[in-house]
């Protein structure tokens, strides 16, 4: 049992064969994929695709477009965020990757969302780039946080321990089966397996063996085999144990 917790097949890249790219994710063996709406041109596409047996959703406000924020779209998430198919809240959170982004701003959309989360009772899928520390001094300020995931985790294995006490678990992705990834296989060493999700962020972060191309659900395999070979796990254990973890945080059926 394989799940992809973490996809954007909804994107532009999968226009002209959405449906055989699914397929062939689900007769790889897949069990759920689950599709994440972040960018509001493309939410109303996530709701539609969710309709699909295995496909689950979660809608969020990227923090790379913070300052698209108003209270109508924040109707319209709270609106998808009651769709019998939405498991979760995101991806949302902090990306400090370009000068240019509104730090303050981000920090001020991310922490509504945790509430609104925390409003309805759904876990979390948190995105940040280059901005670990900062997401650790928001969720401290919080008395209680939400379940959730710090997906595409990029952090050190010290903040991965201060995330994992605070409640969260990790998502590992494509990048762990790149050379120069030595600091993500410290974190998967170390991180106990019942913490971790899989999880391809595609159509981007393909793994070593279809670097360049584009990325798909079905190669979520690359990363599970990844991290068997550096836990020095049988492969079927890690996908059954990360799909059981992803079972039990989103409450699939
Ligand atoms: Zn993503």
């Amino acid at each position: 049992m394989l799940i992809d917790s973490h996809a954007h097949t909804t994107d532009a890249h999968f226009d002209t064969d959405r449906q055989e790219v699914l397929n062939r994710a689900f007769n790889s063996g897949l069990k759920y994929i689950l599709e994440v709406g972040c960018e509001p041109p493309l939410w109303d596409k996530v709701a539609e695709l969710s309709k699909q047996e295995k496909i689950y959703s979660m809608f969020g406000l990227h923090p790379q477009d913070a300052d698209k924020f108003n209270e109508e779209l924040f109707n319209k998430l709270k609106c998808l965020l009651s769709d019998k198919k939405c498991v979760a809240v995101g991806e949302i959170g902090l990306d400090y990757h370009y000068e240019n982004y509104n730090r303050q701003l981000q920090k001020e959309i991310f922490v509504k969302q945790i509430n609104l989360a925390l409003e309805i009772n759904k876990p979390i899928c948190v995105h940040c780039r280059d901005a670990y520390d900062d997401m650790i001094t928001v969720f401290k300020e919080f008395k209680s946080l939400p379940k959730g995931v710090i997906h595409c985790f990029s952090g050190s294995y010290e903040q991965a321990k201060v995330v994992l006490d605070m409640g969260f678990l990790i998502g590992i992705d494509g990048p762990c089966t790149y050379p120069k990834s030595n600091k993500l296989k410290r974190v998967i060493e170390n991180v106990p397996l019942e913490k971790i999700l899989v999880e391809t962020d595609c159509p981007y972060l393909a793994p070593q063996k279809y670097r360049g191309t584009r990325n798909e659900p079905s190669y979520v395999t690359e990363v599970a085999k990844k991290i068997a070979e550096i836990k020095v796990l049988p492969f079927e254990e890690v996908c059954n144990i990360t799909a059981n973890n992803t079972i039990e945080l989103y409450n699939l059926k």
